[in-house]
């Protein structure tokens, strides 16, 4: 399939200067060709519905770098729980060189993708992690790691607190990416929060440019540690959400 990468870059570019993140224009060529390994790998890997140029500048990446609408530190670990085609991760650490990122996934094939992507794109700072959030959430060597763990359309929030929590540091954050709404999914959450030693920080409201939508960031601050019972065995938290 032929990609309008001219079409992308105009695209991403006029986003960055309408929200107003334009300090990041000189990344565009380099989130371009992200796109294009995205849009040739889909092909085969299924990684995305999205690969229409438009649609994918503001939906993925866009969409992606909202958080940097925010004010963040200098330098961060984080990790991208479900990084799947690598978003919000690669767009992340193509923005921020100074911000270790670790790509988390369940199927190898993606992480495959994702890690020959990061030679190709130069990105020191992107290293994968083939693990279920589960499994990852109980080793000693990722439990409590993390100043900021991000994750987008893994699960409902009740499950993906449990999933992403263990894994940030005290003090550290948890930024869901979520639709429109938010108001049913936080209420069913609120067991969720208590348990897991939890303060919602921020409920950051945004409209993608170009009418594509509505999305917000849920910024969850860690004030304890996780409680030695989470996250359950894989499986379970989907199952048997803390609601
Ligand atoms: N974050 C990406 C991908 C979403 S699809 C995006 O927004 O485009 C969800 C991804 O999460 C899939 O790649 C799936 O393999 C992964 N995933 C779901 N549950 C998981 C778990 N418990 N542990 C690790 N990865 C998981």
């Amino acid at each position: 399939m032929s990609f309008d990468r001219e079409l992308f870059d105009a695209t991403l570019l006029e986003g960055l200067h309408a929200w107003p993140l334009e300090d990041l224009g000189s990344k565009v060529p380099q989130m371009g060709q992200f796109a294009e390994l995205v849009v040739r790998a889909n092909e085969e890997l299924n990684l995305t519905r999205i690969v229409e140029p438009q649609e994918m500048a503001v939906k993925n990446f866009l969409d992606s770098l909202s958080i940097l609408l925010l004010d963040w530190p200098q330098k961060l670990r984080c990790l991208d729980l479900g990084t799947g085609a690598g978003f919000p991760g690669v767009p992340l650490a193509v923005a921020r060189e100074n911000w270790q990122w670790v790509l988390l996934d369940s199927l190898r094939k993606k992480l495959a993708f994702l890690e020959k992507a990061a030679g190709e794109l130069r990105l020191p700072n992107v290293t994968t992690l083939h693990a279920r959030a589960e499994d990852a959430g109980r080793d000693t060597g990722q439990r409590e790691q993390y100043d900021l763990v991000v994750s987008r359309a893994v699960a409902s929030l009740p499950t993906l607190l449990e999933l992403a929590t263990p894994l940030v540091k005290i003090g550290g954050v948890f930024a869901a990416y979520k639709g429109g709404s938010v108001d049913h999914e936080l209420q069913s959450a609120g067991r969720a929060i208590r348990l897991l030693q939890l303060d919602l920080e921020r409920v950051f409201p945004l409209q993608l440019p170009g009418g594509f939508g509505e999305r917000t960031i849920l910024l969850f601050r860690k004030i304890g540690p996780t409680p030695s019972a989470y996250p359950r065995r894989a499986g379970i938290p989907a199952k048997r959400p803390l609601e």
